[in-house]
């Protein structure tokens, strides 16, 4: 691991409000050693150089909710609701192959590494064979990105195929299968969780699954109240008025819980998330392109509720890109609330980054730039048509940048893209790999009916 050094650069920290200043930064064996304003100090031996000039530094994008391997699944089922759409998704597990898992979730991460992610949590749901879950934690360890993997558990569900169905006792086994052969893996590490509760999940398995996480000191990761078919489920079913309060019971809401979509819920149940200290991953083009409804952000961060931004999978998104999902985080709210103050650009920034390290138990890693803190960064060139001139950058950031303005990319203080150019991969062999494996699910697909 070289060590490099940043220089003339507008840092973008994300310590405290709006604050970015012109300065330098330099990183040792993947630690930021040092944040200056101003002109830098003088090279240091064998030090590597990048020059900064008309670029924001800031800490790498956090995307705290996806499923990478469904870039094979961009634009395939369209124009569907949550549930008729999520039984196409989870119907794919009669045909996907560990090796569709690879090559998508690689695509997947080479998509993220060019958009600025530098941490992604898959939250990974469909395992019809153990293989599938080691081939996608292989392609993110290929990548050179921070990873969650957050290994979740389907044990019921009329839409569920049998082959992914398993009983709490099987499921914890793999898991811990998972976790005992990635020890050590500074990049990596799990969590659990049931899937979409109460829609694929009994009661029995809720009741076990707060206690195998403790056991194994790791987080949860669940759907909650994406649609409203999901609040229906809990209110015919289980006789509660909502999901997280139906959660409540069995102690899943908590300080290592991240809840992606959260877009049904009662002023009470956001009280929960507060008191609680669950994290949410908000996905906000997937909620629209689902036609979900919109999570209550708003609310949430004014009760001081931590929140996260999430892609989703391609399959209800199209794409990987943050900065197109920072963007829809911030337009929905304005006009959701008919009120164009009601969420300001640096709160949105701070899902992106803070927010997201924070909901996967990586602060003390990750998402802002400081002394101590492994190097995990951005460089995004602002010096371009659309971005120009600058007036406020944390809402051009928001509103301008695009994902193709991300220049490098650096991941424990290990540069995985420099000047649009991947260091680890071959992009040309991955897509015609990615292409192979697509045309492979697709012929598979085609046997199905749903
Ligand atoms: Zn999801």
């Amino acid at each position: 691991m070289s060590n490099l050094t940043i220089v003339n650069a507008l840092i973008v920290p994300m310590t405290e409000e709006r604050k970015a200043f012109n300065g330098s930064l330099r990183v040792v064996d993947g630690l930021i050693t040092e944040v200056a304003a101003g002109a830098p100090r003088e090279k240091a031996p064998g030090e590597h150089v990048i020059s900064a000039a008309g670029c924001v530094l800031m800490p790498g994008l956090i995307n705290a909710h996806t499923h990478l391997y469904q870039v094979l699944l961009r634009a395939v089922w369209e124009d569907l609701e949550l549930m008729p759409w999520l039984r196409r998704i989870y119907g794919c597990a009669r045909v996907l192959r560990p090796e569709h898992f690879y090559a998508g979730s690689l695509l997947g991460c080479i998509e993220a590494i060019r958009s600025g992610i530098t941490t992604v949590c898959e939250h990974n749901f469909l395992n019809p064979h153990p293989e599938c879950a080691f081939e996608t934690i292989r392609a993110l360890r290929d990548s050179g990105l921070r990873a969650v993997f957050a290994r979740t558990i389907m044990d019921t569900g009329e839409i569920v195929p049998d082959c992914t169905k398993e009983t709490p006792e099987i499921a914890f086994r793999c898991i811990e299968e998972l976790v005992a052969a990635h020890q050590n893996q500074s990049e990596l590490t799990f969590m659990t969780g049931p899937n979409t509760p109460p829609i694929n999940t009994t009661v029995d398995l809720l009741k076990e699954i707060r206690g195998f996480a403790d056991s194994k000191g790791i987080g949860i990761s669940a759907h909650v109240a994406e649609s409203k078919s999901v609040v229906d489920c809990v209110r015919q079913q289980h006789d509660k008025s909502g999901v997280i309060e139906f959660l409540q019971q069995f102690a899943i809401p908590g300080q290592n819980s991240i809840f992606a979509h959260s877009v049904h819920v009662s002023k009470d149940e956001i009280a929960i998330l507060q008191q609680t200290g669950t994290s949410v991953s908000h996905n906000p083009v997937s909620n629209m392109m689902l036609g979900d409804g919109v999570a209550p952000v708003v609310e949430m961060l004014r009760q001081g509720v931590n929140v996260a931004l999430g892609t989703d999978g391609a399959a209800s998104n199209h794409s990987q890109d943050l900065f197109d999902t920072m963007k829809a985080a911030s337009l929905l709210q304005k006009v959701h609330h008919q009120d164009a103050s009601v969420i300001d650009p640096y709160s949105v920034l701070r899902m992106a980054t803070v927010g997201g390290a924070k909901a996967l138990g990586l602060s003390s890693l990750c998402g802002t730039i400081e002394i101590g803190k492994r190097a995990d960064l951005i460089l995004v060139n602002v010096d371009t048509i659309h971005n120009q001139p600058i007036n406020d950058i944390f809402s051009q950031l928001v509103h301008c940048a695009k994902a193709s303005d991300v220049q490098t990319v650096i991941v424990n203080g290990e540069v995985l893209m420099r000047d649009r150019q991947l260091t680890r991969h071959d992009e040309r062999k991955a897509l015609a790999d990615s292409r192979l494996a697509h045309g492979d699910l697709m012929e598979r697909l085609a046997t199905l009916s749903f």
